[in-house]
């Protein structure tokens, strides 16, 4: 994992380093707003520590700057006991969480890997098999070099399957994701069925290999065998 630690208190920051350094994590050090704005246009990170008072401005600036890119990245403030809508602050304009000082380096460790759990869970990293790939929350899937367009409900889908691969899905399963507790069984049923009508055929057309297998009675397994 690559971290970013951004904090003017020199003996925090080199314990942080050290301590996280020690656990396997690659970490780059900033000690100002300055040093820290740099490292973010130069660099990727999994998660940035971030302390709010630097010397040279406020570290809001650096979760501002992440917005405007496509990112990633977690952020995690870390706080003074006492700035309560220094966090506030933070987790409204885009930051992940928030850890108050003085803390152990375990609870650190244990946030950032939550922090960057939930990112990875939510980025826009290419769903990919075989020779299908699904971008999640583009409307578009790719057939090796060719594209085609999804609507939604043919994309939530099609990001099911290709998450579940080799698995017996229910219709029952397939139903409470598409629609949630609030699915009316019966009639989802047939919404299922002609999704999937229309998934196979779209794949089909583009040259893709049929993986939407029916399995009678039960449901749907997508897989390659
Ligand atoms: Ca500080």
């Amino acid at each position: 994992m690559n971290i970013l630690i951004v904090e003017d208190e020199k003996a925090l920051l080199s314990s942080m380093t050290d301590y996280l350094t020690g656990t396997g994590m690659h970490c780059d050090t900033a000690e100002t707003l300055e040093a820290a704005l740099l490292q973010i246009s130069n660099n990727d990170y999994d998660c940035i520590l971030l302390d709010i008072g630097l010397p040279d401005g406020n570290g809001f600036k650096v979760i501002e700057a992440m917005q405007e890119k496509d990112h990633a990245t977690g952020i995690l403030i870390i706080s003074a006991r006492n700035s309560l809508d220094d966090r506030l602050t933070g987790l409204n304009i885009g930051a992940d969480d928030y850890i108050t000082k003085p803390f152990h380096m375990p609870e650190l460790i244990a946030r950032i890997k939550s922090v960057a759990r939930r990112r990875s869970s939510t980025e826009r990293k290419a769903l990919i098999f075989h020779e299908i790939k699904l971008i999640p929350d583009e409307m578009v899937m790719y057939i090796g070099e060719k594209m085609l367009s999804l609507t939604k409900k043919e994309h939530e889908l099609m990001v099911y399957l290709i998450n579940n691969p080799n698995r017996v899905l229910t219709k029952e399963a397939i139903a409470e994701h598409l629609w949630g507790d609030h699915a009316d069984i019966a009639d989802s049923f047939d919404f299922i069925y002609s999704h999937i009508k229309n998934l196979r055929k779209k794949i089909i057309d583009c040259g893709g290999k049929d993986y939407i297998k029916s399995v009678y009675g039960v449901g749907y397994k997508f897989t390659a065998e």
